[in-house]
């Protein structure tokens, strides 16, 4: 079975004219309802981080920023991030779902689990939360798999249409995590870092495997690209859990990203990254909502991603 975690919290992260906005979770959830995909899922239970475990990865300043920003009533943490009065509690509560997520593939019989999270997270650096994202979700919880779990080797998948440059951030020295991004790069694409040369720095050397793709490219081009990527960053770790980063503003409606790609693909992609789990990992995943911004394309592709998980 595949574990489900949602939660109407995640909607009271207020962002008001902002593509980052509650109605994606609401858009992606009655389609997962009215479809019959959420009934096959175990609904899973959580809970949020507290402050000290965000410490273990973000810098008090950042933290304290947020908490305080939200309390004051709301404001911004970077031209792009505004928070509302309950952000703080919500970005805790959406890092604690894809840690909890952690626990439950590693300690019980279902093997995968997809998080319906917002705010997102791969953006949010040791220092900044940025880019929509307050604190990193997918890193917290790969920080989970190896505090709680004892985990030395996770490989972090992103295919979000953007860099995901916190993540790489985050783990750019280290040794026990291969982070691998699919992403449009290039003439100003945010964020603008991901390039094929930032491959790690010290004992991290070799386990960030970026894949920047231009505007135009062909979808088959994409998937053929992915596929190869996936296989050599799986390979260079060897995998005792993957953690996908699941943005879906590669979509071609999305108005912000756009690589091209239709619902099939994100299917495709998640076939692809379950085989890597299965070789590798026990067939162990987790998946956390990134990105993704045109509602529609936001809740067809995460129903074929979801259904996909299932199988
Ligand atoms: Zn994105």
């Amino acid at each position: 079975m595949t574990l489900l975690y949602t939660d109407p919290l995640f909607l009271r992260h207020e962002t008001g004219r902002h593509p980052e906005r509650p109605e994606r979770l609401r858009a992606v959830t009655a389609r997962l309802a009215k479809s019959g995909a959420a009934s096959q899922c175990v609904q899973g239970g959580y809970q949020p981080l507290t402050e000290n475990e965000v410490l273990a990865l973000h810098a008090p300043a950042m933290v304290r920023l947020a908490r305080r920003t939200a309390e004051q009533g709301g404001g911004y943490l970077d031209p792009d991030s505004p928070v509302s009065p309950e952000s703080y509690t919500v970005a805790l509560a959406a890092a604690g779902a894809c840690a909890s997520a952690v626990d439950a593939v590693m300690w019980g019989k279902d093997r995968n689990a997809l998080c319906l999270v917002r705010p997102p997270g791969h953006h949010a650096t040791p220092t900044h939360s940025m880019g929509f994202c307050l604190f990193n979700n997918i890193a917290l919880a790969a920080q989970r798999a190896r505090q709680m779990h004892g985990l030395k080797r996770i490989l972090i998948v992103d295919w979000d249409v953007h860099h995901g440059n916190g993540t790489q951030d985050i783990f750019y020295a280290d040794p026990e995590v291969q982070f691998f991004s699919v992403h449009r790069y290039g003439r100003g694409f945010y964020p603008g870092s991901g390039a094929a040369d930032e491959t790690g720095t010290g004992a991290g050397l070799g386990r960030t495997l970026n894949l920047p793709l231009r505007f135009g490219i062909s979808r088959k081009e994409y998937l053929a690209a992915f596929a190869a990527g996936l296989e050599k960053a799986a390979d260079a770790i060897k995998p005792e859990l993957i953690l996908l980063s699941a943005g879906f503003d590669a979509h071609a409606a999305d108005p912000i990203g756009s690589l091209g790609l239709e619902v099939e693909d994100f299917a495709e992609m998640t076939r692809l990254v379950l085989d890597a789990a299965r070789t590798h990992a026990g067939g162990r995943l987790v998946s956390c909502l990134e990105g993704g911004y045109d509602l529609e394309a936001l809740a067809l592709s995460v129903e074929a991603h979801l259904r996909e998980l299932l199988v």
